[in-house]
């Protein structure tokens, strides 16, 4: 485990590229109710390794977070994971007994205090990378898409608050034209369809641009996710501002 903080954002809109794809994939820290969504990042995972896609993500060991890591290095080793963890939500979302639906964040001692949890192998869920807040978290996953092969993007896979505003933070991104990667909901068994709805609805009542519907796409199947990024162009529609620059 390293501990960094972000390098500045490039300034321009197509950085040097690296030569593989990355996907940033925002999800629960929980692992829901259903089993369809713990399978849904097994099976992303299992998506991203015959693709030869490198994942970036939030660096918990915890719900659909730690289960598309566990399960990408089981198949295509550590190299393939990095995750960007907060250093405040360490002793959260890498300790075993936390959910976001709530529980304990780490395991009572015998003397009421709690107790440091061990952090977990590089080995089981990749390079991870420790930094001081959310803002500097959100902007290297970002920065990591943009210098990833074509094809790089954003998906998101169910989950809470946290999900979803990682998720419409880059949508706003996109919007205003600072970064230029595709986004994609993974609707497992229609959990998007009210966010889907919402941005249709928005559009009808003149508070998103048309043309803006494409920023997020909506998938059925890992498959069709890791397509439409590699498929997606940026819209017209979307305003042209400079990372750093505004
Ligand atoms: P959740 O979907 O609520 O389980 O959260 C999933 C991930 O989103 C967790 O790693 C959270 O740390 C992260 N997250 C990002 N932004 C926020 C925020 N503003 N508030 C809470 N969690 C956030």
């Amino acid at each position: 485990m390293e501990s960094g903080g972000a390098s500045p954002m490039p300034r321009t809109a197509t950085p040097l590229k690296n030569g593989k794809r990355k996907i940033c994939v925002y999800c629960g820290s929980s692992p829901g109710t259903k089993p369809e969504h713990m399978e849904a990042a097994r099976q992303l995972a299992r998506v991203m390794a015959a693709n030869d896609i490198g994942l970036v993500y939030g660096g918990g060991t915890v719900g659909l977070m730690g289960e598309i890591a566990r399960t990408l290095v089981s198949l295509a080793g550590p190299a393939a994971v990095h995750g960007i963890i907060p250093e405040p939500l360490v002793k959260y979302e890498r300790d075993p007994t936390y959910t976001s639906s709530g529980t304990s964040s780490a395991a009572p001692s015998a003397n009421g205090t709690t107790t440091e949890l061990a952090i977990p192998e590089e080995a089981v869920f990749g390079k991870t990378t420790i930094v001081p807040d959310m803002h500097t978290r959100k902007k290297m996953m970002a920065q990591e898409v943009q210098a990833g092969a074509p094809g790089s993007g954003f998906i998101a896979l169910p989950g809470g608050f946290g999900t979803m505003e990682e998720l419409l933070e880059i949508c706003t991104w996109n919007q205003l034209g600072i970064q230029r990667s595709g986004i994609c909901v993974l609707n497992v068994n229609g959990f998007y369809d009210g966010l889907m709805n919402w941005i249709q609805k928005s559009i009808d009542e003149g508070f998103i641009r048309p043309g803006n519907m494409e920023i997020l796409a909506s998938a059925a199947t890992p498959e069709e996710a890791v397509k439409l990024l590699a498929a997606y162009k940026t819209p017209d529609s979307v305003l042209k501002l400079k990372w750093g620059n505004e």
